[in-house]
């Protein structure tokens, strides 16, 4: 019968696509009226269940003869058993340690000015890998770049089967050689990520900052795969100079390839990014709801695909369309002058939080050290991040034009210095404020 069931579904199946999703796929039990079958990846799991669920029931019904119901079970240990095996990382089976989002390719990646240059690099290194070496590619969070750094995999998967690709974190990185050394297999570990890897992708690289030791491994891995001319894709929310506590000797490696920048999104492109996503959640969004999400969410994309996935949730529960007044409050955001009135109220609410004061000292004229600290970070934070004008900060906390301006140009020279108190005190606001926001759409 489990014969029976695999063949069934495999003829249904092109190759690739057997081969991507259902490598690892195997039935478990078989009961009268229905089958538990295991998987060894959970990020597989989801997706077989919400893309492949009605023709794996489908395909028991013909089996059967009868309606059966179905369960995907995750099996882990197993994988991992197999995956230790002396096979390469991930030939024939690319997915079990590269869990890729299928939706990460160049296909669905939009191209603008902010991400051009980053993402024909990435196309060039898809076309050849070795070539430019190592790939060094940064920027703000949820701007694009596991999306590139995926796509890179994604396209060597296809075009060139046989070589052995590696996506990975950093923090799976370092979890990996942390298990290693507790099982007594560090040399395994080396082996692996040393002598088996054709290309390795990894991402988030800011995660081993102050890290020495995995900082060590990682030195020794890149040098044996660059030397073997095997390709390096490094990404990092910051550039290989700005990451303090990192190795000099990693640093001006991660340097002495090819460097790619992303950035921002301007307001015409957010919008195709915005349009691409909706169109591949099978959805529609009215156009001057796409502009005013797009207008909102630019500095992350990330909570840009939040925002419309809260909107196209509400279309479909609801059964009506969302309109411009229905989205701005649904995300909270207003579409006319008011949103300002708004952005002000919750920076304020959050300088207040943070720094411990009341909105009357913040208001205020106040000469308190706390609370003339909160007003510079407060104005660094209205005009960088919220994109206010001069005015309106000077409005806001009702100093003059020129002090504010030169209040701005303080506190940015502080952070360009490295200046570490005042860095985190933007940090903690802007955290403040986009864990308010991100709350509202969960
Ligand atoms: P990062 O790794 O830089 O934090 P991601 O690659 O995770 O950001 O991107 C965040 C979200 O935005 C993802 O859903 C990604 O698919 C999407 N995205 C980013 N850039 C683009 C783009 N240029 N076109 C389409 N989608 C994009
Ligand atoms: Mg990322």
């Amino acid at each position: 019968m489990r014969e029976n069931i695999i063949e069934s579904l495999k003829s249904k199946l092109n190759r690739r696509v057997w081969e991507s999703w259902f490598g690892t796929f195997d039935v478990k039990e078989i009961n009268t009226d229905y089958v538990i079958f295991q998987v060894g990846n959970l990020f597989i799991r989801d997706w077989l269940e919400k893309k492949y669920g009605s023709l794996i029931s489908r395909t028991l019904r013909e089996v059967f003869g009868k309606q059966m119901n179905f369960r995907i079970d995750y099996a882990p240990s197993q994988l991992q058993e197999e995956s230790e095996q002396d096979e390469p990382l991930v030939k024939k089976r690319p997915l079990i340690l590269t869990p890729l989002n299928p939706i990460l390719t160049f296909e669905n990646f939009v191209v603008g000015p902010n991400n051009m240059f980053a993402y024909s690099t990435s196309l060039e290194v898809a076309k050849n890998p070795g070539k430019y070496n190592p790939f060094f590619l940064h920027g703000g969070v949820g701007l694009g770049k596991t999306h590139l750094v995926q796509a890179i995999g994604h396209y060597l998967f296809k075009n060139n089967p046989d070589l052995r690709v590696v996506y990975l974190t950093s923090e799976r990185f370092l979890n990996e050689l942390v298990d290693s050394i507790k099982k007594n297999k560090v040399q395994e570990f080396r082996e692996r990520f040393r002598n088996k890897i054709d290309v390795l992708l990894l991402d988030d690289v800011q995660f081993l900052i102050g890290k020495s030791g995995i900082q060590t491994e990682l030195f020794h891995t890149f040098n044996e795969l660059y030397n073997s001319g095997k390709q390096i894709v490094v990404c990092s929310d910051r550039d290989p100079q700005q990451l303090e506590k990192f190795q000099d000797r990693l640093v001006s490696r991660f340097q002495m390839g090819v460097v790619a920048k992303i950035e921002k999104p301007d307001e015409e492109t957010c919008f195709k990014i915005a349009t691409k996503m909706v169109q591949l959640e099978d959805a529609q969004l009215k156009e001057d709801v796409l502009k005013l999400v797009a207008s909102h969410f630019s500095d992350n994309l990330r909570r840009l695909r939040g925002a419309l996935i809260k909107l196209i949730m509400y279309q479909q529960i609801s059964n009506e369309s969302v309109d411009l007044q229905k989205a701005s409050e649904l995300l909270s955001v207003s579409s006319l002058v008011t949103q300002k009135v708004s952005v002000e109220e919750k920076l304020i609410d959050a300088l207040c939080k943070v720094f411990n004061i009341t909105q009357k000292e913040i208001l205020g004229k106040s000469r308190k050290r706390t609370v003339m600290n909160a007003k510079q970070v407060g104005m660094f934070i209205a005009k960088n991040h919220f994109g206010l004008s001069l005015r309106q900060v000077a409005e806001l906390f009702d100093r003059s034009h020129p002090t504010v301006s030169h209040t701005i140009q303080k506190v940015e020279e502080l952070v360009n210095s490295g200046n570490v108190a005042v860095k985190n005190q933007i940090d903690q606001v802007v955290k403040y404020l986009t864990d308010k926001v991100s709350n509202q759409f969960v």
